[in-house]
């Protein structure tokens, strides 16, 4: 794992220690594009919109001007403990090619 991977997880960690909610959102998203920026995001959760943490992660990125992306990893903090890595989620893992295409 590089220093960038590291960074890259802190910041996924950082943005959801700093926004967990324990009935909706505890679940967070960090991106790194090719310009060296990154781009953290939580998953959106209520009656009306689910989210994932990746999807808002990359349109911060893509908001930002950003279309050619490096990395991304998605971090869980449930029951308020450590935040961890997981795997992405269902959607998310059906369209690896997509996440590394410019957007
Ligand atoms: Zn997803």
């Amino acid at each position: 794992m590089t220093e960038a991977d590291e960074g890259l997880i802190e910041a996924a960690k950082r943005v959801i220690r700093e926004n967990c909610h324990p009935d909706r959102r505890h679940l967070g998203a960090a991106v790194r594009t090719k310009s060296g920026r990154t781009y953290a995001g939580v998953h959106l959760e209520s009656n009306a919109i689910d989210v994932c943490a990746e999807a808002v992660a990359l349109g911060m990125a893509a908001s930002n001007g950003e279309r050619e992306f490096e990395n991304i990893v998605a971090v869980t903090m449930e029951e308020r403990t450590e935040p961890r890595v997981v795997p992405p989620c269902a959607i998310c893992s059906l369209r690896p090619g997509r996440m590394s295409e410019p957007i």
